[in-house]
């Protein structure tokens, strides 16, 4: 441990704006575990950073039990060993998304909205991204590939909406972000700008001022989707983030992965369900874990799946309950895996 670089440790980085909270990230498995009080014996040395780097801002370390090595926030971050484990099936492209991007940037796999991956990086690493090994690289990100999205747009009247993804979207400054905006809004044709975001999530003072006046200005129907997993991950930064963006009129929704090992126990779903309502945020999505190289330990058997969602739907009222999905490449939209006869 000694040597180790401990880039922003509490109560310092509290003070921090979002954009410096953001810069002085953890990185350093062995800091992570010093903060934490864990010991490579217990979780190992984190060396599948190698794989895919550490990255996890201060807010979100602070919502971890220290001295957990199970701790669900933690799994989700951590460079654990097996993702070293080679698993048959799994693959770097399972959503066979190069097929898919007329444009750069621009991925139009379902009729009526389009996605954008709007920033070539995230706020936070999380281990089972599916985008994990994407070649942002190839991809252009500068404003001047905007006028290319637009053509493309126009020239299909089809699509109504349009979505930020990523990578992380708002990682994009508010300036630039309200010329986006700005700019779709001058196509008679969009109706909707669907956010999907896990930096207000990691860092809530993402929620800004300016980010909320551009929403409630936009003749557009802003959308935040949240990526929440576990009912751990809301603190009250957290929910004072979506009390604002509710009162600034952004509609708020959930999509969470089923994860093993994080949330794959209906006490955990049912009660994150609940908080989300509590704030605003309506669940939508639950999805099955894509088969990505490098995560198979996350995946959970389908029929497990399906009798956790059994018991979410015995407990919960309609309205409280994702949709169990997941992602089959040449489908026209995420494919319902819940059979009720099952
Ligand atoms: C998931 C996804 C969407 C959005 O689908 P919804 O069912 O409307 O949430 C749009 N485009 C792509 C490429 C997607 O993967
Ligand atoms: S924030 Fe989203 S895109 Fe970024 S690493 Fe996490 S899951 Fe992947």
């Amino acid at each position: 441990m000694k040597g180790a670089i401990i880039p922003c440790s509490p109560p310092v980085c509290h003070s921090m704006d979002w954009k410096k909270q953001l810069a002085s990230a953890i990185t350093s498995p062995a800091a992570l575990l010093q903060q934490l009080a864990l010991k490579p014996e217990q979780v190992g040395n984190g060396q599948a950073e190698q794989l895919f780097p550490l990255r996890v801002p201060q807010p979100y370390v602070d919502r971890m039990e220290p001295g957990n090595p199970d701790d669900p926030l933690f799994k989700q971050i951590w460079p654990a060993d097996e993702e070293f484990r080679p698993t048959p099936g799994y693959t770097s492209d399972p959503l066979e998304e190069a097929d898919s991007n007329p444009i750069p940037g621009l991925l139009h796999k379902y009729g009526t909205r389009v996605l954008t991956i709007s920033a070539a990086s995230c706020a936070i690493n999380c281990r089972y991204c599916f985008r994990r090994h994407f070649n942002y690289q190839e991809q252009s990100y500068s404003e001047s590939v905007w006028d290319k999205w637009l053509d493309y747009i126009a020239k299909n009247p089809e699509i109504d909406e349009v979505i930020l993804s990523g990578g992380e979207p708002l990682l994009m400054s508010d300036n630039r972000l309200k010329r986006l905006s700005d700019k779709l809004a001058q196509l008679p044709q969009i109706k909707r700008l669907r956010i999907h975001s896990r930096l207000p999530l990691v860092i809530p003072l993402r929620i800004t001022d300016e980010l909320l006046e551009t929403a409630s200005q936009s003749p557009l129907q802003w959308i935040l989707v949240w990526h929440i997993n576990h009912p751990n991950e809301i603190d009250s930064q957290v929910a004072e983030a979506a009390q604002k963006c509710h009162q600034a009129g952004i509609r708020q929704f959930n999509q969470s992965v089923l994860l093993k090992g994080v949330n794959d126990n209906s006490d955990a779903l049912c009660a994150l369900s609940e908080t989300l309502f509590a704030h605003h945020i309506q669940p939508y999505y639950l999805h099955l874990l894509d088969k990505v190289a490098d995560t198979a330990h996350f995946d959970t058997a389908l029929e497990a799946a399906e009798q956790l969602y059994q018991q979410m739907l015995a407990r919960l009222s309609g309205y409280l309950i994702p949709k169990l999905v997941r992602e089959i490449p040449g489908e026209h939209s995420k494919t319902p895996v819940y059979s009720s006869n099952c």
